[in-house]
């Protein structure tokens, strides 16, 4: 049976991933900050006959990460998949941006990428079978949003870092991808949506309609289907699509 580690798998994306690569037969390791949640999932997953354990992992912290992985190596025997999800939003006016804040915001998404594709890469190369490592960027990986500097610069940053994973990894059967969706409707959209309001000084409506979907083809949400898809998609590839970013974005940052 393939594994697969995802973080940020109690909630949103990481939940969809996880269910669906379970239904795909895949041991899930379902990885979060949120142990609760994280633990619901897995319960979930065993109850529907799959294989899946819950660890707590914040991955900033270089020893919740390492010792997350080594869980799931004792666990399971393998690391064939791993998606780098987690992730936070915090918006501000650039002006009064808190520093606390950016820090934040590199420790989760920075940090974070850096941390999981490290370890993930570390057992791949020494199981000597390789993997697939693939980071969920965004539509923010390409394109620039008021009041979402750290976002943005840490979502371009992640795509990079794909690039170059691919060429380093690719010796030892080491494949990466940045999934970028648009808006999708998660909690942590759901936050985004009062909150914008409040700082751009519009309604919740004009939040949806003129900033989260304004530059989409359609006016459509992506969802977590279409993310859930895509990874089942790439975990397939064997190298041909290695560290590109693949856009889900109704339109929106078209190649
Ligand atoms: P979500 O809030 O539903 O889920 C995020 C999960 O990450 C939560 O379970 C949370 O507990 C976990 N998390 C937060 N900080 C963590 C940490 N330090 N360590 C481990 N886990 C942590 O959000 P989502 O919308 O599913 O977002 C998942 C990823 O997708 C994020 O990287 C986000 O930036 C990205 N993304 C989201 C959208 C969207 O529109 N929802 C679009 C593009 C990209």
């Amino acid at each position: 049976m393939k594994t697969v580690l995802i973080t940020g798998a109690a909630s949103g994306i990481g939940k969809a991933c996880a269910e669906r690569m379970s239904r795909e037969g895949y041991c899930v390791a379902a990885a979060d900050l949120n142990l609760e949640g994280a633990e619901a999932v897995a319960e979930e997953l065993t109850a529907s006959g799959g294989r899946a354990i819950a660890v707590r992992m914040d991955v900033s912290s270089e020893q919740e990460v390492e010792a997350g992985f080594d869980r799931m190596m004792e666990e399971f025997g393998a690391c064939d998949l791993v998606m780098s999800n987690a992730g936070v939003q915090i918006v501000h006016p650039y002006e009064s941006y808190p520093f606390e804040d950016w820090r934040k915001m590199m420790a989760i998404h920075a940090d974070g990428a850096f941390l999981v594709s490290r370890a993930a890469y570390r057992r791949m190369k020494e199981s000597g079978k390789g993997g697939r490592i693939v980071f969920t960027g965004s539509v923010q990986s390409f394109v620039g949003s008021k009041l979402k500097e750290p976002y943005n610069f840490a979502k371009h940053g992640v795509a990079g870092l794909a690039k170059a994973i691919a060429r380093e990894g690719a010796e030892y059967g080491i494949y990466t991808y940045t999934i970028c969706p648009s808006y999708i409707k998660t909690p942590l959209v759901e936050k985004q949506i009062p909150e914008q309001a409040r700082d751009l000084g519009i309604s919740e409506e004009e939040v949806v309609r003129n900033i989260m979907l304004r530059d989409t083809v359609d006016g459509v949400f992506t969802t977590v289907e279409d993310v859930a898809n895509t990874l089942v998609f790439l975990a397939n590839d064997q190298g041909a699509l290695t560290g590109q970013s693949i856009r889900l974005t109704h339109g929106w940052a078209m190649m």
